[in-house]
């Protein structure tokens, strides 16, 4: 193997000083930068010119190099791609760092930074329940039971997947630790490579007799029986979120939320526009003529009205407040009554002579 020579690959002195360094590093770095130079040999060029400027922009790490003529152990050096990524960044290439380190670590590469814990405590779902609502319910809020099948942590294990009374073995492989190292020769030196335990998926234990009632997964399916509140007001559409009330997390992790999506029933009597209650209320052409007090139906029971004398067919009396509960903010709603003036499509003799006396002009 020849020997690198850092100070060539940057193309400075020997006694250069380390604002010279950087600026060699920067030229070079974008010009053999592997997303920008096109054609062969130039992501091999750029690892030569990164692990120059890590070793010469690093006076301790130069000095070694000065005296030895390498630096670290054996032919290579601890390459730490970290401060690389960081050098990049602070020099403002931004953006392909996966992409180098792909090339700097070969395919499939795992990096401090990519690994992951893979079998990590995990968050239960989210569920959704789809609740029908009549408007009553939905306008005045109601308390009820509903039935939602989940996953529950098991309740011989406590959620932990293994037989009660048993113990989990420290993994042998990781000693507990749930990763495991190992070092890795490239062109770049030796690197520390981290993965997650094979053997103990990363948990560190090495459950021997899994939970028979849950096979050893924690959670168990049933039909749970949960109590809910439904504030006044709601809608369809509405959508109420009932806090770890979904299915139960994984290996200890937290539960999932519980969505509860409103849907209203129609009504017979009322149409809904939003805050406000419609309802259409006929009365004979007499009332209409005379004025009357008659009673309507409201959410919450009946109510009195008072209708002019001459009220036409279509008009509206509006009753205030008497809609629905505003979800944000205060008050009501109000109901708006549709008034319909009914024609007799049948009249006896006398009624008929009588309208015939009255011969009113419109
Ligand atoms: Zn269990
Ligand atoms: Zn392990």
């Amino acid at each position: 193997m020849a020997k690198k020579d850092y100070y060539a690959t940057l193309g400075v002195e020997k006694d250069a000083p380390a604002e010279e360094i950087k600026k060699a590093y920067r030229r070079l770095a974008k010009k053999y930068h592997p997303d920008v130079a096109k054609g062969g040999g130039s992501a091999e060029k750029f690892k030569q010119i990164a692990e120059a400027y890590e070793v010469l922009s690093d006076p301790e790490k130069r000095s070694q190099f000065d005296r030895f003529g390498h630096v670290g152990p054996e032919q290579g050096f601890d390459f730490d791609f970290r401060r690389a990524r960081d050098t990049f960044q602070e020099f403002g290439f931004g953006g392909s760092f996966e992409n180098i380190f792909d090339i700097f670590f070969g395919e499939g590469g795992v990096t401090r930074a990519q690994t992951r814990r893979r079998s990590q405590a995990l968050r239960g779902e989210d569920l959704e329940y789809r609740l029908r609502l009549t408007l009553e319910d939905a306008v005045q809020g109601t308390r009820m039971k509903i039935t939602v099948p989940r996953y529950i942590g098991c309740t011989q294990c406590h959620g932990q997947g293994q037989e009660p009374g048993t113990k989990s073995q420290v993994c042998p492989t990781c000693n507990g630790r749930g990763q495991v190292e190992y070092r890795r020769q490239t062109v770049l030196g030796s690197f520390v490579n981290v993965m997650a335990c094979d053997r103990c998926e990363g948990s560190g234990q090495i459950v021997e007799h899994p939970c028979k009632k849950c096979d050893g997964r924690g959670r168990i399916w049933e039909q749970s029986r949960i109590s809910i509140r439904v504030p006044e007001g709601v809608d369809s559409g509405s959508r109420l979120r009932l806090a770890e009330e979904g299915n139960a997390g994984i290996k200890g992790g937290p539960p999932g939320d519980l969505y509860i999506a409103v849907e209203i029933a129609s009504h017979d009597v009322f149409k809904r526009d939003g805050d406000n209650l419609h309802c259409q209320v006929p009365i004979s052409f007499t009332q209409a003529a005379l004025g009357a007090v008659i009673i309507v139906p409201t959410i919450s029971g009946q109510e009195e009205i008072k209708v002019p004398a001459g009220t036409q067919s279509g008009e509206t009396i509006v009753l205030h407040s008497k809609g629905v509960p505003r979800l944000r903010g205060r008050g009501n709603g109000d109901q708006i009554v549709h008034i319909q003036v009914v024609v007799p499509r049948k009249l006896t003799r006398q009624q008929r002579d009588l309208l015939e006396k009255l011969d009113l002009e419109i």
